[in-house]
């Protein structure tokens, strides 16, 4: 499904990301564990398009995606939750969660009925502008966003940071299911303890991957 291959990133004159090369099959969850500054974002953020790759391909299906658009590799399936959670502030929680429907033009596969089922504190939610949300609560506004579309394969950089106990086994428990009818993923962190249920398991550090 997702192939990376000798990627290498730079971030200014940091060499961010080097040689990468690993492998993400269809319903399979791979952790990535490393420090802050390790290369995780640039990770993920190389594979979404956010930043340019100076060598080493990702292919997404059989299709070399190196240098494509956000918005194209989004269309192709793919949700991104980004650490900082990037949520409009002037604009409301239900319509954060929908704007790639509207602005990338796909239709919403995920309903509101999941997302009440996954966190159902979000109901008290709606209608608020994002930015009077906690932490945890625009991390999963920002995970509904990316789920909203239907993705087949997520990028989750630090997507349990601020999440209540009871949300990260609930978001976790999701994923758990939805893996076994084929939704893959790709899970960066720096708490070890988040990745015990994945498919696959490396330790980034200074940009260099190892599997564990
Ligand atoms: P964190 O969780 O703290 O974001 P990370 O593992 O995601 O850590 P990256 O953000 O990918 O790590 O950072 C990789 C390297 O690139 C680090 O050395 C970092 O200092 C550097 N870096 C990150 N963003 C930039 C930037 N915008 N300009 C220059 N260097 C950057």
């Amino acid at each position: 499904m997702l192939k990376i291959e000798k990627l290498n990133v730079y971030r200014g004159y940091i060499h961010a990301d080097v040689d990468i090369s690993f492998e993400v099959k269809k319903g399979e969850m791979v952790g990535i564990f490393g420090s802050n500054g390790a290369g995780k974002t640039t990770l993920l953020q190389s594979i979404m398009g956010l930043v340019p790759v100076q060598s080493g391909s990702v292919n997404y299906n059989g299709s070399e995606i190196t240098t494509f658009p956000p918005y194209k590799i989004a269309r192709l399936g793919i949700g991104y939750v980004p650490e900082d959670r990037r949520l409009i502030s002037e604009v409301k929680v239900e319509e954060n969660i929908l704007i790639p429907c509207w602005g990338k033009g796909m239709p919403q596969r995920v309903k509101f009925n999941t997302f009440e089922e996954i966190f159902p504190g979000i109901k008290k939610l709606y209608g608020k502008s994002g930015e009077l949300c906690s932490g945890g609560e625009q991390m999963l506004i920002a995970i509904f966003r990316a789920l909203s579309s239907g993705p087949d394969l997520l990028l989750l950089d630090e997507c349990y940071e601020g999440l209540s106990g009871v949300a990260r086994d609930s978001w976790t428990g999701y994923l758990l299911e939805e893996r076994k009818k084929g939704l893959s993923g790709v899970i960066a962190e720096s708490n070890r303890a988040f990745l015990t249920w994945c498919d696959k398991l490396y330790q980034i550090e200074r940009g260099i991957l190892t599997p564990l």
